[in-house]
């Protein structure tokens, strides 16, 4: 456009100094034509005469031929007042083809009489004999007010007029180029403003669509082109799937590497998605470390196959300067029409799959099923419950007793924590416990068990000891050995008394720093429980690993009893061996029944602990037991008696 309107420009000026030089040489080649009539006129005194038809006298012929030579005339002609040619000069000198015409009546020269002006005019030479550019000029002779001839004069303006258009070439020339330069300076000016205005817009419509790190969709367009997706589902007769993606523990990438590295997984993240991504499917970056791609299907068993390699190919090892990162993700899937029919709750859909996928734990693909809905709602409600329950103080600590063997003297008891709701019900803590240690409350509660534990403990008689669980969760920061020698020091509890139970969860990362700890707790006097033993499969192993004071079998092995029994019966009689061997007492948890009692008491366990001596109770209830324990221990004579009896029952 620019350039067309500057070819415009350019053309008129170059057309109007066309136009200009014709003109002026118009009225030059007149006025020269003029000119040499009149000087011809006063110069040829037998004119009249040779207007008449005489044939002209030895001096004027002699100055035509003089003239002829000097001036810029070639041609001319006289004719008679009535316009009846009478000379031409070409007759003079040559044949010329105006011979033939000789005494001819020529009108325009007639005309200039009657008007009594002179009349010019300019023409292109088209005959050999004429020059590329000339004028004719008729100019009136008057002698005492009375024509007496007409002159016209032939005056060759070709080298004027090379001349002049020569001058116009450059005047126009430079003309157009101070115009161009006059208009192009803005016009560029504002070519550039509107160029970068509309890159501007651009650039704000793609910020506006997609994530700037990535060059991914972003949430909101994701959403839209959804929508459109799911609305054309039935005319199309096909179904797609919404995949979302999840780092896990991607801030740990931030904080031990820095930003770069979490940037570049981020890029490399996004770069491999599209690499998988089908030409209609869409990929978008949704916030954070979360990726989506919605994939377009044929049949459904094409998401899991997507899924699959997703997995593969986003879990491949990156390098970060000479650092290796190896991604863990989640992956949850929807399917639409099947698990949602609008955006939204396809998306959540899929985000509840996430939700169950983070669960299951490092690259874990889960599809949504209906039932996720409700676990989500229960998970939610759970932890409203928690988080109030732990803002009010409303955990309580129930307390089961363990016997020694065969003595069956009271031992002690374990703290067990239980969440108090609303309602009065008591919330289990294999309930809440997970999801404490999910959103990181645990360490909060578990400090609240320790001291309250020890506080109860210190009312009790001094050879009962109190054991409480530690989780996994209670090892990450470090503090837990200060936590425990502060509820020792405020309770005032002796800390051989105090026997803190961990499970072989602790010890699957083999980690140093956890060691350290558990060598930490040992050191001010705690006794260390291996808790729930023989659920794992290396269990025997961590026995060599760190020096517990107790293992308890867990009570799965109980139940094992009432079966076949003879594996579990081999299980337990071999752990218990073990433990004589290495010096480590071992408790027998889960006893519901008087047959497993009976079992035990020819095994040598150390310890009993279950329902069928004492479930565990607020520690209000346990004061009577203890007193009666005391008492029996002061009537030696007395055989001791079985404990409290609770009705023998087998709960799953
Ligand atoms: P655990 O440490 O193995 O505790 C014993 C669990 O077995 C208790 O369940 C107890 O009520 C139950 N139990 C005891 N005897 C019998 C029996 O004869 N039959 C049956 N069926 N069950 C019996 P509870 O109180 O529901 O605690 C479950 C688990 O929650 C505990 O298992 C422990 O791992 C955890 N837990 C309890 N309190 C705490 C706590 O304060 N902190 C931490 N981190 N975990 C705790
Ligand atoms: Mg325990
Ligand atoms: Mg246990």
């Amino acid at each position: 456009m620019l350039a067309a309107a500057l070819i415009g420009v350019v053309g008129a000026t170059l057309s109007l100094a066309k136009f200009t030089t014709s003109s002026l040489l118009e009225q030059d080649a007149v006025s020269t034509g003029q000119a040499w009539a009149s000087y011809l006129a006063k110069n040829i005194p037998d004119l009249t005469q040779i207007a008449n038809g005489a044939y002209p006298s030895a001096a004027s012929m002699k100055f035509f031929e003089q003239s002829q030579r000097v001036g810029s005339v070639f041609r001319y002609k006289i004719f008679h007042p009535d316009g009846r040619l009478r000379l031409v000069s070409d007759e003079l000198t040559a044949v010329g083809t105006d011979k033939m015409n000789l005494g001819a009546h020529n009108t325009a020269a007639a005309s200039v009489i009657a008007t009594g002006r002179p009349f010019a005019g300019v023409k292109e030479g088209t005959t050999p004999n004429r020059p590329a550019y000339f004028a004719e000029a008729y100019v009136p002779v008057f002698a005492n007010g009375r024509p007496i001839a007409i002159v016209e004069a032939y005056t060759d303006q070709t080298e004027k007029r090379a001349r002049f258009e020569r001058a116009f070439a450059v005047t126009g020339s430079a003309f157009s180029l101070l115009t161009a330069l006059v208009f192009c300076i803005p016009a560029v000016a504002w070519y550039r403003r509107t160029r970068e205005r509309d890159r501007t817009e651009r650039l704000n419509q793609f910020l506006e669509r997609h994530d700037p790190m990535t060059g991914l969709l972003n949430r909101a367009r994701l959403v839209e082109t959804l929508d459109e997706a799911i609305a054309n589902i039935p005319v199309a007769g096909s179904m797609l799937a919404v995949h979302l993606v999840d780092f896990n523990r991607f801030n740990e990438i931030n904080d031990t590497l820095g930003h770069d590295a979490g940037d570049l997984l981020l890029t490399t993240t996004a770069a491999r998605l599209q690499a998988l991504a089908g030409s209609d499917d869409m990929v978008a970056r949704l916030g954070g470390d979360e990726f989506a791609v919605v994939q377009m299907l044929q049949y459904a068993e094409q998401a899991r196959d997507f899924a699959d390699r997703l997995r593969t190919a986003l879990t491949e090892p990156l390098r970060f300067q000479d650092q290796e990162i190896v991604p863990a993700i989640s992956i949850g899937v929807a399917l639409a029409p099947k698990d949602g029919d609008s955006s939204k709750r396809l998306l959540k859909s899929a985000d509840l799959a996430l939700y169950q996928s983070k669960r299951d734990g490092r690259n874990a693909i889960r599809f949504f099923e209906p039932e996720m809905t409700a676990a989500l709602r229960n998970r939610i409600e759970l932890e409203k419950t928690l988080r109030k329950a732990l803002a009010d103080n409303r955990f309580v600590l129930h307390f089961q007793p363990l016997f020694e063997m065969p003595s069956r003297r009271l031992a002690g008891y374990e703290a067990l924590v239980r969440l108090q709701a609303e309602d009065g019900t008591m919330v289990p803590p294999l309930v809440f416990i997970p999801l404490a240690e999910e959103l990181q409350l645990i360490g909060k509660i578990g400090e609240f068990v320790l001291h309250e534990a020890c506080r109860t403990a210190a009312t009790w008689p001094d050879h009962l000891t109190i054991a409480v669980n530690l989780s996994p969760a209670q090892f990450e920061d470090g503090g837990i050995s200060n936590t425990v020698a502060d509820a020792l020091a405020k309770s005032g509890l002796a800390p051989h008394r105090l026997e803190v139970e961990i499970t072989e969860s602790l010890l699957l990362a083999d980690s140093e720093p956890v060691m350290r700890q558990l060598r930490a707790l040992k050191a001010l006097g705690v006794a260390i429980v291996m808790d729930d033993f023989g659920t794992g499969y290396s269990s025997l192993s961590y026995l060599w690993r760190f020096a517990f004071d107790k293992i308890k079998i867990d009570r799965s092995f109980m139940l094992g009893l009432d079966g076949s029994g003879r594996d579990a019966a081999t299980v337990i009689n071999t752990i218990i061996a073990l433990g004589r061997e290495l010096g480590i007492r071992v408790t027998v948890e889960g006893i519901e029944t008087a047959r497993q009692l009976e079992f035990l008491e020819r095994t040598g366990a150390d310890q009993v602990q279950g329902f069928f001596f004492g479930r565990p109770v607020p520690a209000t209830d346990i004061a009577a037991e203890i007193v009666a324990d005391f008492l029996r221990s002061k009537q030696p004579s007395i055989v001791a008696p079985r404990p409290k009896l609770a009705p023998p029952r087998l709960v799953g």
